[in-house]
């Protein structure tokens, strides 16, 4: 075993997997250190499938680098044989002048994106099994659906040892020194030094990042799955992926039912209570139970039953909920992806891309200046 690489890669879940490969497939020597198991569920995730959308109503800019993570979640697929992109279409609602409906038609009409309004009467007759306040409208966008979580993780980091990455499971990274002429990066097994380090470490950035000088909160999350009454209506081939605008600005979202994982499942997208992800209770109580089945009861009735399983997560946000993507402040050898505020899972593919082109030339094509450390006064010297 080397203790001398061009990158290591810190955390091993869904970005680090992903840089995994994309440095491999490059032909560079990297080490990915991941202090769980791979794939494991303590982190941001797991919980069987996440969505992907492409008319962002989040921000405008990010909808150039979504057909990107598109087009390498569909190489991953055919590198792996495997499946994880399932395309189910999405239904988005909210009042006209909402964020999530008015956004997502802002995306759309900006970047000439395939999309349908539909009225309240449409959306009534096209999605009956939803109950939605009188004054809402929806948005269809056919590009949208779901991605196994899990599997993909899997599969980056099997096609990165495949193409000549090592990749080291309980192995947590607990020092690293960024010098000028190189980098030192210490576990409790070993000391192992690069020409660059790429930071990945989702929840614990900001214990891994402390001198950063930007707040990382990490909140704890609740997903559910339920049985719903009429299970056939829910269906992968019947079913759509959704999202409803709450009154407090929170999105209520959920899956079509996968034929292997028995329940519907639905969560609420909005700032959770902060914790520690070193101490936090990944236990699920009554109330994040309660949670989840107030969302069925106000917006799918038909989908109320018994919960059959529930899961707690964690988001990673930033101060203003966009990515926080690029060269470290302290210099060039150092690159960081955090901050992914509950939304980033589907643009893992694609970030894959953007921290194997940092780490290797320093730049990247792809357009991720709105993602940078200069919008909290940070400049990479
Ligand atoms: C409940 C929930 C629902 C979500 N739904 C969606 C969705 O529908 N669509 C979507 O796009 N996104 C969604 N997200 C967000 C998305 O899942 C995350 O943004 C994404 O998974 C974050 O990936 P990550 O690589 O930053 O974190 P992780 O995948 O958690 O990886 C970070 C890794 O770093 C490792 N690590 C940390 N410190 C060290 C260290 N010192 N040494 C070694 N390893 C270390 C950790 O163990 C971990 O494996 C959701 C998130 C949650 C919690």
């Amino acid at each position: 075993m080397s203790s001398n690489y061009d990158v290591i890669v810190v955390g091993v879940g869904a970005m680090g997997a992903s840089a995994c490969w994309q440095l491999a497939r490059r032909g560079v020597r990297m080490l990915g250190l991941e202090q769980f198991g791979v794939g494991h569920a303590l982190g941001s995730s797991h919980g069987h499938t996440r969505m992907i959308r492409l008319a962002y109503y989040e921000h405008p800019d990010y909808v150039p680098l979504l057909r990107r993570a598109y087009e390498l979640w569909d190489e991953l697929e055919t590198a792996s044989g495997e499946r994880v992109l399932y395309r189910t279409g999405g239904i988005y609602m909210g009042s006209a002048g909402g964020e999530v409906v008015g956004g997502c038609i802002d995306a759309a009409r900006r970047h000439g994106l395939a999309q349908e309004v539909l009225s309240r009467d449409d959306l009534a007759r096209r999605h009956p099994l939803f109950d939605v306040p009188a004054d809402y409208i929806g948005v269809w966008e056919p590009a949208a659906g779901f991605l196994l979580c899990e599997k993909a993780i899997g599969l980056f980091a099997r096609l990165a040892m495949e193409a000549g990455a090592e990749i080291h499971g309980h192995e947590p990274v607990v020092n690293v020194e960024l010098r000028d002429d190189r980098v030192t990066v210490t576990t409790p097994l070993q000391t192992y030094h690069a020409d660059r380090i790429v930071f990945c470490g989702g929840a614990w950035s900001g214990k891994l990042l402390a001198d950063l000088g930007v707040e990382l909160v990490v909140t704890r999350q609740a997903l559910g799955w339920i049985w719903p009454q009429s299970p056939e209506a829910f269906a992968l081939d019947a079913f759509p992926v959704w999202g409803i605008e709450q009154p407090d600005g929170s999105l209520a979202y959920g899956f079509p039912m996968m034929s292997d994982v028995p329940g519907l499942k639905m969560a609420r997208h909005g700032r959770g209570r902060p914790v520690d992800p070193d101490t936090v209770s990944r236990e699920p109580t009554a109330a994040d139970r309660e949670e989840v089945l107030a969302i069925a009861r106000r917006y799918l009735p038909s989908a109320v039953g018994p919960t059959l399983s529930s899961r707690i997560c964690l988001y990673t946000n930033s101060p203003d909920g966009h990515f926080i993507v690029d060269r470290h402040p302290a210099g060039g050898r150092a690159v960081i992806a955090c901050g992914f505020s509950g939304h980033g899972f589907k643009f893992a593919s694609v970030m894959g891309e953007i921290l194997a082109d940092l780490a290797t030339s320093g730049v990247t094509p792809l357009p991720v200046g709105f993602l940078g450390l200069a919008r909290f006064g940070k400049s990479v010297s």
